[in-house]
């Protein structure tokens, strides 16, 4: 029988379900209304036959530390965190895997007989979609926009990869500093136009959103520091008013091209104007759907054991990784797992 009331539209449960044997994990973050998380794993827990559910938990800043000890005595079997809570969760659990302790944040969290096990999946989760995709970082020149929580474990994850170098391009360049002194033999700060000689840029800071340089013209001679939202004229490629500006932290996607591959963490929209204006110059372009379905798929081996069913959690978020259109969609950079059954 089917967990879920096909009268009610396939999303409320059965009277039968969930029962009191049903566990229960879920993500934390403030605000995570808008969180894709729940269908990611739900999806996976149905798909692999767990009676096991996925709830969304809007925590307020301030009171993570009463959040997961109520988590840990209700029995919950583990934990998302997201923003602005994975600095805390590192610093409130009791055991850190080796990236939760360089990184300071923790992206997931295990309740494991009385422990607290802090997890960061971000960085392995980029990985696993890098390599999902064909690229390997290892000797490959690769540059990371941003600083913050997201951009450290890429930087990390991506020196650790073996890249021959890492160079952190950032707003403020003592979060660069920081950022780079994760490995410190392998990363470098560096001024915007060093991206220009990357095989790899991965765009790492919320900007893509909203648009977050400085004006298009002095962009390849801007420094770290001036960036600022700039209102743009005219039309984008799908027609709509171009209402914002595609460069972030002095990085303009359009000095990209063949042969660079430009990776936007930003999954929604599909294609941040930053990511548009890279793969109009030639670039090949990816958004961050991948991590967050690689990343999710680690949290379900780790909570559950069980090997996560890629293909379904895929489908479930629409495999839009490559948001290219149809025919680059039939490329290489489809990714495996959208492939999968
Ligand atoms: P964060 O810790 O708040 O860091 C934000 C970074 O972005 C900082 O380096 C900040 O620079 C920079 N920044 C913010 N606004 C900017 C602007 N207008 N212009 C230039 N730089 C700006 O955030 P985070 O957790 O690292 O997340 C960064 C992005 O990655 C978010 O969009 C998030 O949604 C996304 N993300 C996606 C996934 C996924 O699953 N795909 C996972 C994690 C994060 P300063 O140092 O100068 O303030």
């Amino acid at each position: 029988m089917s967990q879920f009331d096909e009268k009610a539209g396939g999303a409320r449960p059965t009277a039968a379900w969930p029962r009191a044997t049903t566990a229960v994990a879920g993500v934390i973050g403030f605000p995570v209304r808008h969180s894709l998380s729940p269908l990611l794993h739900n999806t996976a827990f149905a798909a692999l036959g767990l009676d096991w559910s996925y709830l969304a938990f809007e925590v307020p800043p301030g009171s993570l530390d009463r959040a997961v000890a109520g988590a840990a005595a209700l029995g919950l079997r583990g934990l998302s965190v997201t923003m602005p809570h994975k600095d805390a969760a590192a610093r409130l659990a009791t055991r850190r895997s080796r990236q939760v302790r360089a990184l300071g944040a923790a992206n997931t969290l295990r309740f494991d007989e009385g422990a607290i096990v802090a997890e960061s999946y971000d960085g392995d989760g980029l990985l696993d979609d890098l390599r999902d995709g064909g690229f390997d970082p290892a000797g490959r020149r690769c540059g990371v926009i941003g600083a913050g929580g997201a951009a450290r474990a890429a930087v990390l994850a991506l020196a650790e990869a073996g890249a021959y170098e890492v160079v952190v391009v950032n707003r403020t360049v003592t979060a660069a500093w920081r950022a780079a002194a994760l490995a410190p033999t392998v990363v470098r700060v560096g001024r915007p136009d060093d991206l220009r000689r990357t095989d790899l840029v991965v765009q790492a800071t919320p900007a893509a959103m909203a648009g977050g340089g400085p004006p298009r013209e002095t962009a390849p001679a801007a420094q770290a520091g001036q960036a600022q939202p700039v209102p743009r004229e005219g039309k984008d490629e799908e027609g709509r008013d171009a209402e914002v500006s595609p460069i972030v932290a002095g990085v303009d996607p359009a000095w990209f091209g063949a042969g660079q591959l430009v990776v936007d963490l930003v999954y929604d929209p599909a294609l941040s104007p930053f990511l548009a204006e890279a793969r109009r110059a030639g670039a090949t372009v990816r958004n961050g759907l991948g991590l967050l379905v690689y990343q999710a798929a680690r949290q379900i081996k780790l909570w559950t054991g069980a090997e996560p069913p890629l293909g379904a959690m895929w489908a479930a978020v629409g495999g839009n990784v490559w948001p290219a259109g149809p025919e680059e969609a039939a490329g290489p950079w489809t990714g495996k797992g959208a492939r999968q059954a």
